[in-house]
């Protein structure tokens, strides 16, 4: 296994409901909040089961906006949704896996992701 980078900086932009990261080795990530949201990869959100990660429905408002994020040991984020979930651990391979970044995804969010509408 090699090298991960970690975030060595966070920030939660709420008008536009963004969290954005800069990760060790220089690399910034946008995430729109919907994204990483709707691909939580609690238990709860994707069963016991393999296969490919399963986007859960965003209805409301609560469910994308960060009331809290804090780090877990030296590997990962935990983020608390203003819903109250807060089962979703982010390992920084994950977060750096998900980059929506044109490099990283040069095809751009997945439509379920840009279709989340919640007024
Ligand atoms: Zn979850
Ligand atoms: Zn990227």
């Amino acid at each position: 296994m090699g090298y991960v980078p970690h975030p060595t900086a966070i920030e939660y932009e709420s008008a536009t409901n963004r969290l954005k990261m800069v990760f060790s080795d220089d690399h910034v990530s946008v995430y729109p909040t919907a994204y990483l949201r709707g691909y939580c990869p609690c238990a709860r959100c994707q069963g016991h089961s393999a296969g490919p990660p399963k986007f859960q429905e965003i209805t409301t408002s609560a469910q994308i906006e960060v009331d809290d994020i804090h780090q877990v040991g030296s590997y990962a984020l935990a983020i608390c949704w203003a819903d109250g979930h807060d089962t979703g651990i982010y390992s920084w391979r994950l977060l750096r896996d998900m980059c929506p970044c044109p490099e990283c995804m040069p095809d751009g969010l997945p439509e379920e992701v840009q279709a989340v509408d919640v007024g």
